[in-house]
């Protein structure tokens, strides 16, 4: 092309750069995304091309440069991919960038864009006050195009000075991105957006020690030193392998190149590949669970053929599978929409539900597989299993059979295998199972022991998670309640027939009420007689299953009418016990205890609980020392 081309981009909204500028990402940094993108994709078009027999390439290496220039202000992309004629210039960048562009500044001005491709090469917008490009095309006979734009609607047209096929796009950096001519911020960029992308990425060069080489210099060995240069990317990323070909080594390497800052080692992976009837490939690690769920989230990386897209994966992913780690590419994510649309994406849900079924089938295996090994994990996968069980009725219903319950000495057991081994044993009165649990092994330990003496499992349900887990095993399964294990004294805890055989009339029950309550906190505590043997401890103390699960619930949403009560506990008395026998009536009729003793029987209980404190500790201290 001989002549210089003025020409006038078709601008129908009233200027498309100024909102090009500001408003579209958040995330500037983007553009560098899409201009390798482009330069990667052009790369890969001469292979394509040159099998065609449509091009024939002359077997120079595909690589894409990226240079940052501080003194000049200026970013430059360079491929030796395909290229573009005149024409192609005109088409693709004159009319169907530029259209491309403005439908999408039309579409998504007000939406909060999670990037993807569309808005493309006009991205470079973003960061420059005038772009460039020169470039060659591969086809036989072109002749090289220089194009340039200064962010008006103006751009010009002429011969460029390529020699050899590919493409070069200079941003000369507007005053406010000049950061964009740093190179740490653009290493920074090009390792988060493009470690994986299929062509060469090649930011200047690094310093390397030459394998077994070495030179003297005043008298010292030196290690030789030489200049590489310095690839971006990993071009065959792990998961667009064949999961026969890897090692489980392999995957660990992987998983460290994905997370270069963790020192954690995953648990297992699950690698999918599904090609019908959409595409998906991906690799999920299950990191060992921390009770903090939120430090876990978003750190499974969304790829489109290579090209990260974000990280987060919020809304994308159901909640519980964004504790997983690790990575899934699809070409069929619509990745250039806003978040709330992507959440009703049929294709988005498809995916969704095609890796959760996924993982239910690799953690059935495993559990089918290698029981000792499958509880051996437990521990560390528990809580993201129950917490797909909660949030997911499909994941619940595959869970079922692999889901554990842990008891206090160490059993695992699904739900309904603990029911079969109980049923006739915590079987109560109204023929309801009841399944004991602890929440702290520490602090009820005393509950623990005794249930454990008469035969009864324990289960361990702890974590933040317990409290809705159990709610959704009771709602699923009939006949089955929960009880925690010092909800109750013993013999009531899980309700058999009344044992009547009382030592008190109901006058001295009512006596003894009076006299006790000037010993206690009777806001916090409320007085109970119970039937128990008389070499059962004269007092316990429980806590109300229902009231405790209602302040507890109500302390997770925030407050409420059950989270502004105090604590409340039952003293349970235990009627039959010789230091009710103890009492006698003065001559006014009222009853009087032996304060002394009793006083020590109800700190006794208050302490097996943790529940005596402060003042009331240190006079129960002093007051033991002093009976020695
Ligand atoms: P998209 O990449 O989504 O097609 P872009 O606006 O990024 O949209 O680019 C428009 C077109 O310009 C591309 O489809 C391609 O044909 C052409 N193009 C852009 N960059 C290059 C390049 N580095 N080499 C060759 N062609 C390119």
């Amino acid at each position: 092309m001989s002549t210089m081309t003025e020409g006038q981009l078709k601008v129908h909204t009233d200027n498309i750069f100024p909102i090009i500028k500001k408003f579209l990402y958040s995330d500037h940094e983007i553009f560098l995304r899409e201009l390798v993108s482009n330069a990667v994709d052009a790369c890969q078009k001469v292979k394509t091309l040159s099998v065609s027999g449509e091009i024939n390439h002359d077997g120079k290496k595909l690589l894409v440069e990226v240079i940052a220039d501080k003194s000049a202000n200026t970013l430059t992309v360079r491929d030796s991919g395909i290229g573009m004629t005149t024409e192609e210039v005109e088409k693709y960048i004159n009319q169907i960038a530029f259209s491309g562009a403005e439908e999408f500044v039309e579409k998504y001005k007000d939406a909060q864009i999670i990037g993807h491709f569309g808005l493309g090469f006009y991205s470079a917008f973003m960061v420059a006050k005038q772009v460039e490009i020169q470039t060659l095309s591969q086809r036989a006979g072109a002749t090289p195009v220089h194009w340039t734009c200064d962010g008006s609607p103006n751009f010009h047209m002429g011969q460029g000075n390529r020699t050899t096929p590919g493409t070069e796009i200079t941003l000369h950096l507007a005053d406010d991105a000049l950061e964009f001519a740093e190179d740490s911020r653009i290493e920074g960029i090009l390792t988060k957006y493009c470690k994986f992308m299929p062509v060469e990425i090649q930011f200047g060069e690094k310093s390397e020690w030459v394998d077994g080489e070495e030179t003297e210099e005043n008298g010292d060995k030196k290690q030789i030193e030489t200049k590489v240069p310095n690839i971006i990317n990993n071009t065959a990323p792990l998961w667009m392998k064949k999961p026969a070909d890897l090692t489980d080594e392999d995957y660990k390497t992987f998983y460290h190149e994905l997370y270069p800052m963790s020192f954690d080692e995953p648990l297992f992976h699950i690698h999918v590949n599904v090609d019908y009837p959409f595409n998906l490939t991906g690799i999920l690690f299950f990191p060992k669970m921390k009770n903090n769920m939120e430090v876990q989230k978003n750190k499974v990386q969304l790829y489109s053929n290579q090209v990260f897209i974000t990280d987060e994966v919020k809304n994308i992913l159901p909640d519980f599978l964004t504790l997983l780690h690790g990575v899934v590419d699809s070409p069929d994510i619509p990745l250039n929409v806003s978040r709330s649309y992507l959440q009703e994406d049929a294709n988005v849900k498809k995916i969704s539900s095609h890796i959760t079924k996924k993982v239910a089938d690799k953690l059935q295996s495993m559990y089918n597989n290698d029981k000792a090994d499958y509880e051996s994990k437990w521990d560390d996968i528990g809580m993201f299993i129950h917490y797909g069980m909660l949030s997911d009725d499909k994941f619940y219903e595959k869970a079922e059979k692999f889901a554990l319950l842990k008891t206090t000495t160490d059993g695992y057991y699904t739900a309904e295998d603990l029911k079969e081994k109980v049923k006739d044993t915590q079987k109560d009165k109204k023929g309801d199972i009841i399944f004991l649990y602890a929440n702290n092994k520490e602090e009820q330990f005393t509950a623990i022991q005794d249930a454990a003496e008469r035969g009864w499992d324990v289960v361990l349900l702890d974590g933040p998670l317990a409290p809705h887990y159990i709610s959704k095993l009771e709602q699923k399964m009939t006949g089955v309640r929960f009880k925690r294990v010092d909800a109750d004294v013993m013999d009531k805890l899980i309700e058999q027939e009344e044992n009547t055989a009382s030592a008190l009339s109901d006058d001295q029950k009512t006596g003894i009420t009076s006299a006790l309550k000037k010993l206690i906190d009777t806001k916090k505590y409320s007085l109970e007689f119970a039937n128990l043997s008389p070499k059962d401890a004269p007092f316990v103390v429980t806590q109300n299953e229902f009231m405790r699960r209602m302040k507890e619930q109500s302390a997770m949403g925030g407050g409420g009418f059950y989270g502004a009560l105090p604590d409340s506990y039952n003293l349970v008395a235990n009627a039959n016990h010789p230091l009710f026998g103890q009492t006698v009536t003065d001559n006014e009729g009222q009853t009087v205890l032996n304060e002394m003793k009793v006083k020590q029987a109800i700190d006794l209980a208050l302490l097996s609980k943790g529940l005596l404190k402060g003042e009331e500790l240190a006079k129960f201290v002093k007051r033991s020392l002093e009976s020695i």
